[in-house]
């Protein structure tokens, strides 16, 4: 029997990315393409598979490990005759970039359709419905979020006959019901009411505040409703109707809904059936719950955290991404004191630590402790709150008591909850849809899109997604051959942290670009050379873009990518996406006129700096 080394595959432009989870242990039987371990970049969480079948001999990783390709996840004693499968291979093209690929190489141990990604579970035997039908369309969503409401509005637009399956009153999903908007909503107050307290400094005084928590509840929920109501009276001009009720495929051309009503999903106890020619699944994701949390009401996730039930004194936020730190900011403004746990070695996994350090220094008062390298692994419901163990990766323990727990520790695809199984539909382990660059899965007429494809799980990737997917379908359906071609072939996928400041990046960081040795000249423009930062008594971010600077791009390299830390900066990160997608150099954006005096400003200063020719800055050393 062969001893073999199991490694990273290639998984994209992502380096050094933290092992989370480790899913085997010495002894194990393992088949090919069994989840090994799970690794974490900011929002995007991959599981790595098995290349061989066999018996694990020995762990090379262990929790908190960073690992890259190629490093040895775990030696295997292969079965007799059984030689290692090839290495997942990444999606090839201009597409691939460090977002897609991070996505690709999560699901896709081997092509599913053409050059798709697929976790190569076998397929499942699909059904075979012969009942009676209510309801028949060429294109059924099954899901009303941003990726749902999308894809059946473009396919309507297209000309094809849709219906939306939502298991809520109302369309939006996550995002607008209970997620980026009543978060935004709520984050806005919150920047508003520190920048009132900042003013002291400027000499304007304007007292405490007092927080009608009800009003401010309120607020959110106006802001919500507008929005879902927009959505409801787009789709009834655009003629899509929406089937309420919780959806359960028969087969490959029928689903069930049960009607559900109020506002969660009671079920009336009334049917029906609907026909399609074609679905597109959207049906999302939910928050990961820790087994060993009690059930009680001081324990919430963001959708709990959302519900601004009441202000804690004391907060615990479960793991330090983007979504526990933007809820964290809130409550703090609000009053209550935070404690945060996480098991990697720093908050914001994913962005460049200088970009981090900025926000950090400004927030370190938001906090009484920072755990870092450390695991929750325990908890307990007392009168006096929730009693909460820690355990550092080096060993130590300690506890802490909260009137509050957010639980933030990432959200799980919500596959294996719409009986994907009996329309044919290939569902990984863990609920991932695998798909291929159509947003195909492995049945010709069933797409999907979202969070329930995979990392990053953000609206704008499953709206774009979306749209790929009617495209595909409608060429298909009509005979257009250019919409039909249809891919999703973004390069890059921005994200942000709503956070104050905020923190927004793009493409290549800085770290990814030390790991693996790509030559990249940094052109970054200080915000306290910005006049519109620093009139806003605000300079303490700053604008950094990263350009080609290998041999081959002779001194005019193309940008790869680029951070901002700062007040707006997500609505400034935009531009960059756009001049990566649009393959800019230095002087392109340095020479592309901004606006005087405003903060966008900082990215064609950027620019200027790798160029040489920034005059809003101390002579550069040649
Ligand atoms: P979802 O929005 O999850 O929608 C899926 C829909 O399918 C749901 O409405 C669900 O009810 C329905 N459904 C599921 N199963 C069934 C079934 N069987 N039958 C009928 N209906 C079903 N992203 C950003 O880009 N920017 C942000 O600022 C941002 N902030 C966030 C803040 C928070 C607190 C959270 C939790 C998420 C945030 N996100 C943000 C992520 C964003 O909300 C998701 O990426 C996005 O909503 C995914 O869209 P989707 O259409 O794939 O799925």
């Amino acid at each position: 029997m062969a001893l073999i080394d199991v490694q990273v595959p290639d998984i994209g432009d992502f380096k050094d990315v933290g092992v989370i989870e480790v899913l085997v242990k010495p002894g194990d039987t393992v088949r090919v393409e069994q989840s090994l371990i799970t690794v974490e970049s900011d929002k995007a969480s991959m599981e790595i598979p098995s290349s061989a079948a066999g018996v694990v001999k020995e762990l090379k990783v262990a929790l908190g490990d960073k690992v890259s390709q190629g490093s040895v996840i775990l030696t295997l004693e292969a079965a007799a005759g059984v030689s290692p499968s090839p290495q997942p291979s990444p999606i090839k093209g201009e597409g691939a970039t460090p977002a897609s690929a991070f996505t690709a190489a999560a699901i896709s141990p081997s092509p599913l359709v053409g050059e798709g990604r697929g976790e190569g579970a076998p397929a499942p035997v699909a059904g075979s419905y012969t009942g009676p039908v209510d309801v028949e369309c060429e294109v059924l969503v099954l899901g009303g979020g941003p990726g749902g409401y999308s894809a059946a509005f473009r396919s309507a637009d297209l000309g094809l006959k849709t219906v939306i399956v939502e298991r809520y009153a109302t369309l939006g999903g996550v995002c607008l019901n209970v997620g980026c908007i009543p978060s935004k909503a709520l984050l806005h107050v919150a920047a508003v009411m520190d920048e009132v307290a900042h003013l002291g400094d400027l000499g304007v005084e304007f007292g405490a505040p007092s927080v009608n928590i009800d009003k401010l509840r309120a607020h959110k929920e106006k802001v919500i409703g507008k929005l879902t109501g927009g959505l409801g009276a787009m789709a009834k001009m655009r003629k899509v109707p929406t089937m309420r009720g919780l959806g359960q495929f028969l087969d490959a051309h029928h689903l069930r809904v049960e009607e559900t009503s109020g506002t969660a999903q009671e079920k009336t106890g009334s049917a029906k059936v609907v026909k399609f020619q074609y679905a597109i699944i959207a049906a999302g994701s939910q928050a990961v719950r820790l087994p060993f949390f009690p059930q009680d009401e001081r324990i919430v996730d963001s959708t709990g955290a959302l519900a601004l039930k009441a202000v804690p004194k004391k907060m615990l936020i479960v793991g330090g991404g983007i979504i526990g730190l933007e809820m964290g900011t809130v409550y703090s403004t609000l009053g209550a004191r935070l404690d945060v746990v996480e098991m990697m070695d720093g908050l914001m996994q994913g962005a460049d630590r200088d970009l981090v350090k900025v926000w950090q220094k400004m927030n370190a008062k938001r906090f009484d402790n920072i755990l870092l390298k450390t695991k929750t692994v325990g908890a307990e419901a007392t009168p006096e709150g929730i009693k909460v163990q820690f355990e550092g990766l080096d060993g130590t323990k300690s506890e802490g008591v909260y009137d509050l727990v957010l639980q933030a520790v990432g959200r799980t695809p919500n596959g294996k909850k719409l009986g994907a199984e009996a329309a044919g539909v290939v569902v990984g382990e863990r609920g991932f849809i695998p798909v291929d660059v159509q947003m195909r899965t492995n049945v010709p007429n069933i797409f999907a899109i979202g969070d329930i494809v995979g990392q990053p799980m953000l609206a704008h990737k499953a709206v774009h997604e979306a749209h790929v997917a009617a495209e595909v379908i409608a060429g298909t359906l009509k005979g257009d051959a250019s919409l039909a071609k249809a891919q999703f072939d973004a390069r890059v996928i921005p994200s942000v942290a709503y956070t104050d400041p905020e923190v927004a990046w793009v493409g290549l960081t800085e770290d990814q670009a030390k790991a693996q040795g790509i030559k990249v000249k940094k052109g970054l423009f200080p915000w306290t050379a910005s006049g519109r930062a620093i009139a806003n008594g605000r300079d303490e971010g700053f604008t950094k873009l990263l350009f080609d600077d290998s041999p081959e791009a002779h001194g005019h390299g193309r940008i790869l990518g680029g951070g901002i830390v700062g007040t707006h900066a997500g609505d400034m990160i935009g531009e960059i996406a756009l001049a990566i997608e649009m393959g800019a150099d230095a002087v392109d954006i340095g020479k592309t006129i901004h606006p005087h005096p405003t903060l966008g400003e900082s990215i064609g200063m950027a620019a200027e700096v790798a160029h040489g020719s920034c005059t809003d800055l101390p002579p550069q050393k040649k």
